[in-house]
């Protein structure tokens, strides 16, 4: 270990209380101590926030850490205060006299450590301090610096300003970003945008052992929700969690149903009231209610180390939201576990938000173009999650471009034992069946006409008349449903409608057809016994 290392954890010991860094820390923390730019990437919660707090508290003058969110600030603030280094933020929670007196007792040298809204950088009041003679400004870390990006998803318009500002600096600070999105094209970005020189770039930490990962597709999902909670206990035990869905229709109708079948539940999402979300919010994590149903808009800068689950109800639009979202379980190091429904309405509905989406309306329209295309890539990367049948933590550890093993043994995959099964005639089969009908039927009457069902619909409308009727009526509707599902994966099929939802044929699909080739899926074994059991 390093001297400057070791005086670095002394300083940790002193201040937070901690005994060592954890080991992304250190290479990060030496680099700026020997004056070199960094780009931590790094998942929340491991720590990135002692990464530039040690070294600003060991540099001589003063560091400014530019952050988005206005109750980070504040939180971090007071907490360094509390340590007992004089902190202080600048934004726009300030009253004008307290922003002026704050920047006053800055340029008096009062403050170690400065947060400050990017939009603050070049207005002539912080420039009049940041320029003046007797500051010396020796560090700025950048924070959540994913927002510099127009490919990532919370763009800041205010974080172009940073070089700016840089430049205008007399010398130029040692310069640091962090950030928790570790996508190619984004860091790319950070290091051209904020023009780091010679950085120091480490990725580390994003694997999370207690964690573990599942993906399930129940035909109902409501009803697996309720068994796998009543399952584990946690209609008694008092243990958090938190249910993550899509939109807040579902948010209310889930923790509506929750309530009423007597689980101590509470919500939140963007449609409630400020105050009605902060009563929510305080009251999950003081453990009044153990329950959290919410949108994606809960959980930033929550810091509850004890939930024990976290259920995705719908799959997220990419796997970074995923990760930071499932990531909120077991922050305290205790198995937790991280459970995802996948349904193949949610690919469409994700579809439809990135495809309308108004989000990047101040982007010029070529490049709103291009975000498009990387987001919906990036919707394709989140089902393949859903649908690999290698282990997952390794699939999420590639994803944010570090190597895993290719077992964890804590995820669903490798507690499963799968068999590769030949789907060539069913999938044919299925395909051959779409191809006939002259109107679309939801997926339920597409495998039920070739399962051979005698329901109303089926010979009300004829569909025993389908060349294909009754072909498949040897497989289990189950089974029947995964293959439908694989191919709706493989894009030979699509589901169409909002109200409907309805199963096309489409042109990849048609051209399978034609094809000879053979269609292998690799499916759960327990799954194929029970197929012939019940035969
Ligand atoms: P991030 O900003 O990466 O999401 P934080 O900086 O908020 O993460 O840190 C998450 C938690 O980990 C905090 O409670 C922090 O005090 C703690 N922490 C950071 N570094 C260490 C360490 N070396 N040892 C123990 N705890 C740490
Ligand atoms: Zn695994």
């Amino acid at each position: 270990m390093s001297k400057a290392i070791k005086k670095a954890e002394k300083i940790l010991k002193q201040y937070y209380g901690y005994d060592h860094f954890r080991e992304g820390q250190i290479p990060v923390i030496e680099a700026v101590l020997e004056g070199r730019d960094v780009l931590g990437i790094m998942p929340t919660g491991a720590g990135k926030s002692v990464c530039y707090q040690v070294p600003a508290l060991m540099m001589k003058g003063i560091t400014i850490v530019i952050s988005p969110l206005i109750s980070l600030m504040k939180d971090q603030v007071g907490t360094l205060n509390q340590m007992g280094v004089h902190a202080a933020f600048l934004n726009s929670s300030l009253t004008s006299g307290q922003y002026y007196k704050a920047l006053q007792l800055a340029k008096q040298g009062r403050y170690k450590i400065i947060y400050v809204a990017p939009e603050r950088l070049e207005t002539e009041s912080f420039l009049d301090f940041a320029l003046s003679e007797q500051v010396q400004i020796s560090f700025v870390a950048v924070d959540e610096a994913h927002c510099v990006s127009q490919w990532g998803q919370d763009f800041r318009p205010g974080y172009l300003k940073i070089l700016d500002f840089l430049d205008r600096l007399p010398y130029r600070p040692v310069v640091g970003a962090y950030t928790a999105t570790a996508t190619a094209e984004v860091r790319e970005d950070i290091l051209d945008i904020l023009r780091l020189q010679n950085p120091y770039v480490e990725t580390t930490g994003f694997d999370r052992g207690n964690l573990f990962f599942a993906v399930k597709k129940p035909v109902d999902k409501y009803k697996e929700l309720v068994s796998y909670l009543k399952e584990k206990g946690y209609d008694t035990s008092g243990d958090s969690g938190i249910i993550y869905c899509l939109t807040r229709k579902s948010v209310e109708q889930v923790s509506f149903d929750l309530r009423n079948e007597g689980f101590s539940v509470t919500r939140y999402h963007a449609g409630l009231s400020d105050e009605e979300r902060k009563e929510n919010q305080e009251n999950f994590i003081y453990g009044k209610r153990q329950i959290m149903v919410a949108t994606n808009a809960f959980g930033m800068g929550i810091d509850k180390p004890d939930v024990r689950f976290v259920i995705h109800y719908n799959m997220p639009k990419n796997m970074e939201s995923y990760y930071q979202e499932a990531g909120r379980a077991g922050r305290d190091g205790e198995p937790s576990e991280c459970i995802l429904y996948y349904e193949p309405k949610d690919v469409r509905t994700n579809r439809l938000f990135i495809e309308n989406g108004e989000e990047n309306s101040e982007l010029a329209e070529e490049t709103r173009k291009i975000v498009k295309e990387r987001d919906l890539d990036r919707l394709k990367q989140m089902t393949f999650y859903c649908f690999t049948s290698e282990c997952l933590r390794q699939y999420i550890l590639n994803y944010f471009g570090e190597k895993g093993s290719s077992y964890c043994g804590n995820c669903l995959n490798c507690q499963t034992q799968f068999e590769e099964v030949d789907i060539t005639l069913e999938a044919n089969t299925i395909l051959r069946c779409l191809d006939a009908l002259d109107w679309n039927y939801g997926a339920a009457t597409v495998i039920d006409i070739v399962h051979g069902g005698k329901s109303q619909k089926i010979l009300g409308k004829n569909l025993d008349k389908n060349p294909e009727y009754a072909v498949l009526s040897e497989r289990t509707v189950p089974r029947l449903r995964q293959i439908l599902r694989e191919l709706q994966f493989r894009e030979y099929v699509e589901e169409k409608g909002e109200q409907y939802p309805v199963i096309c044929l489409t042109p990849e699909g048609k051209a399978f057809m034609k094809t000879e080739e053979p269609l292998i899926m690799k499916l759960p074994k327990e799954e194929s016994e029970k197929k012939s059991e019940s035969k």
